[in-house]
């Protein structure tokens, strides 16, 4: 045989498990579909000149052991953290920063609310001790959730579980602010990419899993621009693998694992090529791998229950834009760092409450939750001399509904965005030169994200840490690479990695 191992799909996990398996001798090939790698990770040319992070935008979970194992820094990878870290614009017109200098922060939200200002400290301290928590079980096998609950009752810290992981967004800020305005800017973490509302339980866990990165960046969760674009992040992989001799095609569609007495042993591609190898990684979603790339019958019913029941709703819009010109806010005029960082559009739960509230009703929200990022403000590479790309990462879409629904709902949705952003910064209308809208069936149908959820899967109770598929399928020599597996999406690069691992286990044992 040609190769020792097979992965469907160059994602950024399927590329950091070529490139371990590839380290440790073994012969790979990585079959894309798409013309490019990088799955979800990519930078892509939406107009002439303007090259934006299609889907992920920013970057802070990627996971330092693998980043230093696989000598990304040496394959182009740069990143710079944001700071500001947050312009919260208001709508009665005032504003606040979130910087990374805690000080500074502390004076931006007294402004606010004091007695906000004076808990700020014991919020940050509050993440940090979370992320001590979470950090060592990304890259181990993960407990269950009643165990991690035992495991923290009997440390003293049931408190520590409920704001982190059991409880809900709304009353872990609650626990910690009193304000509408500094509630409303923190608590949009806790749902970030889920069809779900900020008072529901679980979404603090969403938060947790977006507050424990950062490492690679100053160690204090700060989330980072990529050089160039998220694509860079694949691309640095994709060159590091064919460094260590992985062979990628991509336009490679693969239809379906070839098992053979239960044992993997290859793929047939959509063209009816085979390509063989005693082990085959899927990056592909959980779904889209043992729903459709499996023969029937290949896997026990339980399984098959088990991953037909995943939740993998929808809820994110992606509106990228070129622009002529930069959003000029009402309530801070001009150019300057409220450009540079995320501008968080969301004054108060209540108003994530009633985003949440529309689209549980099938309708898209008429005053959409948004991250907006201006990359080309700190990376000019990526837009034309003095113009600009920006994006806005919106909430929400009415969850999965078909492309033939969503066909007729796409352009409404695209306003939304714009008329939000438009009520903070009114010449944002007339600067835009081009804008590309992706709701839920459109990264499903772009990126293979099946019902377009951008983790592989909802990451609440129920689908994280041991209740979260693992790597180990059970067809032998078939293995889930992506984020579908613990400990979930993001551009971490876990998966992979812990997928590589379990499949040198099996080789040894
Ligand atoms: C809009 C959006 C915004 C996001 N923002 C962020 C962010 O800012 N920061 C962050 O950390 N994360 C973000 N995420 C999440 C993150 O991008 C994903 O969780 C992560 O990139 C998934 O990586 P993966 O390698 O597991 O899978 P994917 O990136 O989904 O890769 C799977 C690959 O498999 C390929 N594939 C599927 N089917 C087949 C087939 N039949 N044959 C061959 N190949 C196939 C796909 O084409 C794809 O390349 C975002 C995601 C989206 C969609």
């Amino acid at each position: 045989m040609e190769f020792d191992a097979i992965v469907i799909g160059a994602g950024h996990n399927g590329l950091v498990a070529a490139c371990a398996l590839a380290q440790e001798g073994s012969r790979v090939v990585v079959l894309e579909a798409r013309d490019l790698v990088g799955g979800a990770c990519v930078t892509e040319e939406i107009a002439p000149g303007f090259r934006v992070s299609t889907a992920a935008y920013s970057f802070s979970l990627f996971r330092p052991e693998i980043f230093e194992a696989l000598q990304l820094s040496k394959y182009g990878l740069s990143f710079y953290a944001k700071d500001p870290r947050m312009f919260v614009p208001l709508p009665d017109g005032r504003h606040f920063f979130v910087w990374r200098d805690a000080a500074r922060t502390r004076e931006e939200i007294a402004r606010i609310n004091e007695h906000d200002a004076a808990a700020y400290d014991r919020w940050n301290a509050f993440w940090d001790e979370v992320a001590d928590v979470i950090r060592p079980m990304i890259l181990a096998e993960p407990p269950s959730l009643n165990a991690l609950e035992k495991r923290l009752a009997d440390q003293g810290r049931s408190e520590l579980f409920r704001l982190a992981i059991a409880g809900s967004a709304a009353d872990t800020v609650a626990e910690f602010f009193e304000s509408d305005e500094v509630q409303g800017a923190f608590v949009g973490q806790g749902v970030i990419g889920t069809f779900a509302g900020p008072h529901d339980p679980g979404t603090a866990f969403v938060m947790t899993y977006h507050a424990f990165g950062g490492e690679l960046v100053d160690g204090a969760a700060t989330w980072a621009y990529v050089r160039g674009g998220m694509g860079a992040v694949t691309q640095a992989l994709a060159a590091r693998a064919r460094d260590l001799g992985v062979k990628i095609r991509t336009s490679s569609p693969v239809s379906s694992v070839l098992v053979e007495h239960g044992r993997s042993t290859g793929v047939a591609l959509a063209d009816g090529t085979e390509v063989r190898a005693p082990v085959v990684l899927s990056n592909a979603d959980p779904k889209r791998t043992f729903l459709t790339f499996v023969p029937a019958g290949s896997l026990p019913d339980e399984f098959l229950a088990r991953v037909r029941a995943l939740d993998t709703t929808g809820s994110v819009v992606k509106v990228n834009f070129a622009l002529s010109e930069l959003p000029d806010f009402t309530c801070l005029p001009g150019v300057g760092p409220q450009q540079a960082g995320t501008i968080e559009l969301s004054p108060s739960v209540a108003a994530l409450d009633a985003a949440y509230a529309d689209a549980k009703t099938g309708r898209v929200s008429t005053r959409p939750y948004m991250e907006v990022y201006i990359q080309s403000v700190t990376d000019p590479s990526l837009a034309p001399d003095g113009a600009h790309v920006a994006s806005c990462f919106a909430q929400y879409a009415p969850g999965s509904v078909p492309m033939d629904e969503w066909g007729s709902m796409r352009d409404g949705a695209g306003d939304a965005v714009i008329d939000t952003l438009a009520s903070y910064a009114p010449n944002v209308k007339r600067s835009i030169l081009h804008r590309q809208i992706l709701g839920p069936a459109d990264l499903e149908a772009r990126f293979g994200l099946t019902g377009g959820n951008i983790f592989h899967g909802e990451i609440l109770p129920g689908q994280i840490f041991g209740e979260r598929l693992g790597a180990r399928t059970p067809i032998r020599g078939l293995y889930l690479c992506g984020s579908g597996a613990h400990p979930g999406g993001g551009v971490c690069g876990a998966p992979g990695w812990n997928a590589a691992r379990a499949v040198r286990e099996d080789l040894i044992r």
